[in-house]
């Protein structure tokens, strides 16, 4: 992802509106990119101070919680499609395995 596209998102990543798809690419970009990282910052307190949301709170630790958090789901889904990947291996290893006893069966 090139910097011009990170700052473009930032807006969709404050509103938790990216994709995962995008989310995935963005974070990527965020972990290597010292310039992009600072961009984030300063949109997310210009974000957070507009909503009013965030008087109390430590703003760099709020940002660093929604990284993880996004970096959370992220792993939650890949695990999650991991999992649906080997329940239809099983049954596609099940299916053949039937398939070749009734085979032994029949003939
Ligand atoms: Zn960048």
């Amino acid at each position: 992802m090139e910097c011009s596209e990170f700052v473009s998102l930032i807006n969709s990543f404050n509103h938790g509106t990216l994709d995962e798809y995008n989310l995935k690419r963005f974070l990527i970009h965020l972990d290597k990119c010292k310039s992009c990282r600072e961009e984030l910052e300063i949109m997310y307190l210009v974000d957070k101070t507009m909503t009013d949301e965030l008087k109390t709170y430590d703003l760099e630790k709020a940002l660093s919680a929604d990284i993880e958090n996004a970096k959370d789901m992220i792993y939650v889904r890949e695990r999650n499609r991991l999992y649906i990947d080997l329940t239809w291996m099983i049954s596609g290893f099940f299916a053949a395995s039937v398939a070749i006893y009734m085979f032994f069966l029949v003939f």
